[in-house]
C-alpha cells in the first residue's frame, strides 16, 4: 500500500466496518488531516451480524418518509445508516442522534458521490415535492428533481453499489384515465401512453424509465414504487407543501378548537382517492426493494374515499360536525384515481391494509399534539430528536 492510501486506511481502521458517523472515506489523493480517528458512537464494540454491519443510504431523511425509513432501519439494529437531506439538521422531522445525519444538496452530482460512498443500499426519497397546492404551482422545481436521481444514480454505479430504490408516484398515470370521479383503478400498464401529471408526474416517470436503464445497462440493481398518498405522523401538515389528510385533519383542529365551525375544501370535494398509512407505505419500500420486481409498481392503498368521505371521518374522530365551503378554484388534481394492487398481491402476497380510519386517528391525535405545541409557541415545526437511548 503506498504511503497516502496507507494513512487513509489507518484513519477510518478505528471503525470497521465503517460506520455511517464517521465522514466518508475521502479520495486517497485528497489532501486532508489524515490522524487517528475513533468512530464517535463506538459502534466498532458492538456485535451485529453483518447484514446489520452494511452501510444504508437514504436520501431525503429529514423528510416525512426518508425519516420513517431511518427509524425503521435504526430499530431492527442496522448499525450502518447514512441519512442525508438538504435541510439543516434542525428542520428535520426526525433525527436520530446515533446515525450518520450529512446535510447535502443532492443536485450535485460530488455530494452524490460523498452520500453514495460505501453503500451497500440507497434508497432515494429525496425530492422538491408537496401536495397539489405545491406542485400544481412549482413544475420546474419539481422536474430539477430530476437532478438528483440523475447524479444519485451515476454515483450509485461509479461506487459499485449494488442496491438502490426509487420513490416514485401515482402521478405518472396518464391523466385521461383519471377523468372520472368512479375511482379507477389504476395498473401499472396505465402510465402508457405518457400523459402525466404536469411538472411533477413528468418527471417522475422520466426517472422511472432511467432507473430501469440503469439496471439494463449497468447492472444496478434498481427497484421503483409508485407511492399512492403517504399519510401519518411526523409529515407535513401546515405550510403549503401538506397533502389533504394533514391538510383536512389541521383545518379540523383548528375549527374545533376556536369554535368556528366551518372548513374550507378544495375542490368539489367529489375527486376520489387512496391514501396509504405510513407503515405500509416502509414495509412496502423494504419487501419492494428486497424483491425481484422489476418494473415500476404500485405501492398504495386499494381503499379508495371521496374528499367529502376524508372529511366525514376526520369529523367523525374529532367530535364535530362542520359547514363546508367549497374552493372550486384551488388545486385539486386529477378526479379520481385509486390503486390497482393486482400486481403487488401476486408478487408479495400483501398490499397495504392499515384501514383508513385506523391511519387517521394516529395523525389526528399526533397532529393535534402539534398543533397545540405550535399554539403555545414551541417551534412551530414538526421535529423530533432521537438520542441512542431512546
Ligand atoms: P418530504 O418533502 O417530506 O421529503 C423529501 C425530502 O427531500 C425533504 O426533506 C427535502 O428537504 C429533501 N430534499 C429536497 N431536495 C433535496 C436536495 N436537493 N438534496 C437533498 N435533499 C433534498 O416528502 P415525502 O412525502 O417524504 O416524499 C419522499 C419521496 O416520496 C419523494 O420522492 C416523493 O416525491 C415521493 N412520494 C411521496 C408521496 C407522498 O404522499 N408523501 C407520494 C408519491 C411519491
Amino acid at each position: 500500500m503506498n504511503g497516502l492510501a496507507d494513512l487513509v486506511a489507518r484513519r477510518y481502521s478505528s471503525c470497521r466496518p465503517a460506520c455511517a458517523s464517521c465522514p466518508p472515506p475521502p479520495d486517497p489523493d485528497e489532501k486532508r488531516d489524515l490522524s487517528p480517528a475513533k468512530c464517535p458512537n463506538g459502534l466498532e464494540e458492538v456485535e451485529v451480524s453483518e447484514e446489520k454491519q452494511k452501510l444504508i443510504v437514504i436520501t431525503g431523511a429529514g423528510g416525512f418518509i426518508g425519516g420513517h425509513l431511518v427509524s425503521n432501519f435504526r430499530a431492527r439494529g442496522h448499525k450502518a445508516i447514512r441519512a442525508i437531506d438538504i435541510k439543516p439538521l434542525e428542520d428535520w422531522y426526525q433525527r436520530f442522534e446515533d446515525v450518520g445525519n450529512l446535510t447535502l444538496d443532492l443536485n450535485h452530482r460530488e455530494n452524490c458521490e460523498t452520500a453514495a460512498r460505501g453503500a451497500h443500499e440507497i434508497y432515494n426519497l429525496a425530492a422538491n415535492m408537496g401536495g397539489m397546492g405545491f406542485i400544481e404551482n412549482n413544475k420546474a422545481l419539481c422536474m430539477l428533481s430530476v437532478l438528483i436521481n440523475t447524479h444519485m444514480l451515476q454515483a450509485a454505479v461509479k461506487n459499485k453499489v449494488p442496491r438502490y430504490f426509487y420513490a416514485s408516484s401515482a402521478c405518472v398515470y396518464n391523466a385521461e384515465k383519471q377523468k372520472t370521479f368512479e375511482a379507477p383503478s389504476l395498473r401499472e400498464e396505465d402510465a402508457y401512453p405518457a400523459m402525466p401529471e404536469d411538472g411533477y408526474g413528468w418527471e417522475k416517470l422520466f426517472s422511472e424509465r432511467m432507473c430501469r436503464h440503469f439496471r439494463e445497462d449497468f447492472g444496478l440493481r434498481t427497484r421503483m414504487a409508485r407511492f399512492h398518498n403517504v399519510y401519518g405522523p411526523w409529515g407535513t401538515w401546515y405550510g403549503g407543501r401538506e397533502k389533504a389528510p394533514a391538510a383536512i385533519c389541521r383545518k379540523v383542529i383548528e375549527a374545533k378548537l376556536k369554535g368556528k365551525h366551518e372548513i374550507q375544501i378544495w375542490g368539489s370535494g367529489e375527486q376520489t382517492r387512496s391514501f396509504m398509512y405510513i407503515d405500509d407505505c416502509s414495509k412496502g419500500i423494504e419487501l419492494i426493494m428486497e424483491s425481484e420486481i422489476l418494473e415500476a409498481i404500485n405501492l398504495g392503498s386499494s381503499e379508495a374515499v371521496t374528499i367529502n368521505q376524508l372529511v366525514d371521518i376526520v369529523e367523525d374522530i374529532a367530535g364535530v360536525k362542520l359547514k363546508r365551503k367549497y374552493d372550486l378554484s384551488a388545486p385539486k388534481g386529477v378526479n379520481g384515481r385509486n390503486s390497482d394492487n393486482t400486481q403487488i398481491q401476486r408478487q408479495l402476497g400483501w398490499e397495504p391494509n392499515t384501514s383508513l380510519r385506523a391511519g387517521l386517528e394516529k395523525t389526528y391525535r399526533w397532529i393535534y399534539d402539534q398543533y397545540l405545541a405550535r399554539e403555545r409557541g414551541d417551534s412551530g415545526v414538526v421535529r423530533e430528536v432521537f438520542t441512542a437511548s431512546r
